[in-house]
C-alpha cells in the first residue's frame, strides 16, 4: 500500500507531453537503451552470476574453437568422465583408464592423475618451476594464470593448461573406445606438438622448427 502512495506521488509530477511519441526506455541507461551487457552486469552481484568465473581464460586465448569449448566443459565438470555419467544412471564400476588405479573423476584425469601430473611436471620442468597444484580444475586454471610470466611467452603460456586438457581426453578416449595406448613419450610428445600446432596454426609456415618451439618454451 505504502508502495502504491509513492509511485502515484511520483507519477502525479510527471508532466506528459501528449505531442511526444511514446517509446519504451530502459532506467538502467541514460540512454534508456537496453543492452544483454549491461544487463548481465547489473544481475552478476545479485545473482552471483559473474562469481569471478574465469571467462577470459577460455574465450580470449586463441586456441581452436573446438578446445575452448573443450576446457569450457572440464572447467564447469562436466566433461563425460565416469563420475558424471554414474551421476546420470549409467552402470559402471569407475576406473581411470589412464592409470587403472583410481576412480574416474575430472579432478584425477585432468590432475591428479600420474600422467596428468607427469605432463604438468614436463611443462613446469621446461620453465624450471616449481607448484602446489590446486585440487581442482578451475582454481588449477586461475592459478596458473596468475604466474608472472614475460609477455614473449604470455600467449603460450595461458595456451598450456587447455592444452594438458585436451591431451589427457584425447588419449583417454583412444584407450576407452579404441583400446589403444600411447606410450608415455609420445603422449608428451603429442602434447607440445598440439601446442605448436595451436601457436602457429599451420605448423608447415611457422618461422620455428618444432624443436627449436620446445626448446624455446623457458622463463629466461
Ligand atoms: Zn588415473
Amino acid at each position: 500500500m505504502e508502495e502504491s502512495v509513492s509511485l502515484l506521488a511520483a507519477l502525479h509530477s510527471v508532466a506528459f507531453n501528449s505531442e511526444t511519441p511514446d517509446q519504451l526506455n530502459w532506467g538502467e541507461k541514460k540512454s534508456g537503451k537496453f543492452l544483454v551487457k549491461a544487463t548481465f552486469k547489473l544481475l552478476g552481484p545479485q545473482n552471483a552470476i559473474t562469481d569471478h568465473w574465469p571467462w577470459k581464460l577460455i574465450w580470449k586465448i586463441k586456441l581452436p574453437p573446438k578446445i575452448s569449448c573443450f576446457s569450457w566443459t572440464a572447467l564447469h565438470g562436466v566433461c563425460l568422465t565416469q563420475d558424471n555419467l554414474t551421476r546420470r544412471k549409467f552402470q559402471m564400476a569407475t576406473r581411470c583408464y589412464m592409470c587403472m588405479k583410481e576412480a574416474e573423476t575430472q579432478n584425477h584425469l585432468f590432475l591428479q592423475c600420474q600422467i596428468a601430473a607427469d605432463l604438468w611436471s614436463m611443462f613446469l620442468a621446461h620453465f624450471d618451476l616449481t607448484w602446489v597444484m590446486p585440487q581442482n580444475i578451475k582454481d588449477v586454471v586461475i592459478s596458473w594464470s596468475c604466474w608472472k610470466v614475460d609477455s614473449t611467452i604470455k600467449r603460450i603460456w595461458k595456451m598450456i593448461p587447455a592444452t594438458i586438457f585436451w591431451s589427457i581426453w584425447n588419449e583417454r578416449n583412444r584407450r576407452c573406445f579404441d583400446g589403444i595406448s600411447t606410450t608415455y613419450q609420445s603422449l608428451k610428445a603429442n602434447c607440445l606438438m598440439f601446442l605448436y600446432s595451436w601457436v602457429y596454426l599451420s605448423p608447415l609456415d611457422s618461422p620455428d622448427s618444432f624443436l627449436n618451439f620446445v626448446s624455446s618454451l623457458t622463463l629466461n
